[in-house]
């Protein structure tokens, strides 16, 4: 184990950085990513941590997610940390509050809380080649100096809110569904819901019985498959308690099935039998055959992210559920105006209309500069792209969690995060023994390993024509890894030193580069 590098070097571009202390990992976010990079640093070691967090408590997604219905879509046992198995999940799917409280207890146990600081938010961030550290200001004004600089903030934190003309002028309630507003009382109340994604198709039904009236704006239909979902038993859960193996080995199985998910999504050929599944659901469960044929989509399965319940269908079966296909055109003072001069008078609109997708728009606000001063949106000029979805050229020692194309669509995120730490933890690691001032990924390297991900990406789902928000404007989805979740781990399971330029600390402050093609081969 190492000893934490509590040092204070002087920044030498910045004589009023003089004697701050030096940490050795500052990490943006407390979330699941920033939360199981605390801990697994400690674990090798690396104690000297500072986690910033723009909110006021650790949770991320499931800290700003309290919509009614709101749950996760990938079962329970799998959405949990492999390390830090839960025999209590109440239900296969559980909802956004048991899995906060999860996430507490995970802070708890593994003490965190002294690490965080909350009501942060980091306004900027460069990097000094001659010291080797990242500086870095928060709103508040205060100046910090680490030796890693890690973005663990997720790609879907900033809600998306539609341009739509007139929505200013709205005299109701507006609120996005990652900012629910609890104390607007739905009861009696005639409400707009725009979207139909995995945030809508989980409230829509929930709060269809409360309202008079709730119209649900479609602009394309989502694939909505059944969710196998049951509540687990006393009998189970205490199984699992007692046989841990048991829960590993039910883990297991939930990990390798879906998996198997991938085969559809990747061949087109092979998603006309998941599209059937899906057809079949519709018209099982809603009993308006026209209504059934507007929410049944032209494009292929998996193109966009499939969604499971048994409850959205069902709900455009009540009277006072309608479901509106005609375009917006614009929102007037008291409704939404659609394009064939209907206005629905409503008292409240609802933005189930998802989050800001695209690094360089949720972190357009954020300044970060690496060598030579260069600004990561000015280097994602042509769409963000990481090495491995996580180190990016000419930013050494910063990481960016759940970055450019390690998104999923078929399997636990979190099964990713943990790779990607596996992958952090071991460059952090590798930095200090090998007393290195820095490591930067090569560009080589970086652009080899994207055209990789895009080749990859041709012929699948992804690529069949559909619009998504794995897509940044000119079509390309940066947001998608597309191959098995075990080749992730298997590529992320240590840090190769070959792929970066490894600069050593010399004592006099002047970068050495190694030849790592010989020293680490
Ligand atoms: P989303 O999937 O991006 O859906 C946004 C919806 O809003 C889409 O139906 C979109 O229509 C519509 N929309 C956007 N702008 C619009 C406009 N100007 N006019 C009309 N409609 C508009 O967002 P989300 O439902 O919040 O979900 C975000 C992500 O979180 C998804 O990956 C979702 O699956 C995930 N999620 C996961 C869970 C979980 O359990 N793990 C739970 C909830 C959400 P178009 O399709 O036409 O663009």
């Amino acid at each position: 184990m190492n000893a934490p590098l509590k040092a204070t070097l002087p920044d030498q571009n910045n004589p009023e950085q003089d004697g701050a202390t030096v940490r050795d990992v500052i990490i943006v976010g407390t979330g699941f990513s920033g939360i199981c990079l605390a801990i697994k640093l400690r674990e090798a070691g690396v104690t000297d941590i500072l986690m910033l967090e723009k909110a006021d408590d650790f949770g991320g997604t499931w800290r700003d997610n309290t919509y009614p219905g709101c749950a996760c879509d990938v079962q329970s046992h799998l959405y949990s940390y492999s390390f830090e198995g839960n025999p209590n999940w109440s239900k296969s799917y559980a909802g956004w509050s048991e899995i906060q409280d999860y996430i507490l207890h995970c802070v708890k146990k593994y003490q965190l809380r002294p690490l965080a600081r909350f009501g942060h938010s980091v306004a900027g961030a460069h990097f000094n080649e001659v010291s080797g550290l990242w500086h870095i200001t928060t709103d508040k004004g205060e100046s910090l100096v680490s030796r890693f600089f890690v973005m663990a903030t997720g790609p879907l934190h900033v809600p998306a809110i539609p341009s739509i003309a007139g929505l200013n002028s709205f005299k109701g309630r507006v609120f996005h569904s990652a900012r629910w507003e609890h104390d607007f009382n739905l009861t009696g109340k005639r409400v707009a819901s725009i979207g139909t994604g995995g945030s809508a198709i989980q409230y829509v039904p929930e709060i269809a019985p409360q309202v008079s009236q709730l119209k649900v704006f479609q602009r394309t239909p989502a694939w909505v498959l059944p969710r196998h979902e049951r509540a687990y038993t006393a009998l189970e859960k205490n199984l699992f308690a007692k046989l841990p193996l048991l829960r590993k080995l039910h883990r297991l199985w939930i990990y390798c099935s879906n998996e198997l998910r991938l085969l559809p999504i990747r061949q087109p050929l092979l998603a006309r039998v998941a599209e059937a599944m899906g057809k079949r659901h519709i018209n099982k469960q809603i009993a308006d055959p026209k209504i059934a044929s507007k929410m049944t989509p032209d494009y292929t399965i998996g193109c966009k992210r499939i969604l499971i319940s048994n409850k959205y269908y069902p709900a455009f079966n009540r009277d006072n559920v309608e479901l509106v296909t005609e375009a917006i055109k614009k929102v007037t003072e008291t409704g939404i105006e659609t394009a064939d001069g209907r206005l629905h008078e409503v008292d409240a609109i609802i933005l189930g209309t998802g989050f800001v997708i695209d690094p360089r728009d949720y972190m357009k606000n954020v300044s970060i500069t690496g060598k030579g001063g260069i600004s990561l949106l000015e280097q994602w000029k042509d769409g963000p792209a990481c090495y491995k979805g996580l180190t990016v050229e000419n930013f050494p020692n910063f990481f960016q969690m759940t970055g450019p194309n390690s998104g999923l669509g078929h399997n636990s995120i979190i099964y990713m995060i943990e790779s990607q730490v596996s992958y952090i933890v071991d460059g952090v690691t590798k930095l200090k023994k090998g007393n290195y001032k820095y490591l930067d990924v090569k560009p080589q390297v970086l652009q080899d390993f994207n055209d990789h991900v895009q080749v990859r990406m041709q012929n699948t789902v992804w690529t069949s024509g559909c619009v998504s928000w794995y897509q940044q404007k000119d079509g390309r989805n940066i947001a998608i890894w597309p191959g098995t979740t075990f080749a992730y781990r298997w590529q992320t399971r240590h840090l190769n030193l070959a792929d970066y330029e490894v600069v050593v600390n010399d004592g006099a402050d002047t970068a050495v580069v190694l030849d790592n093609k010989v020293a680490f081969s």
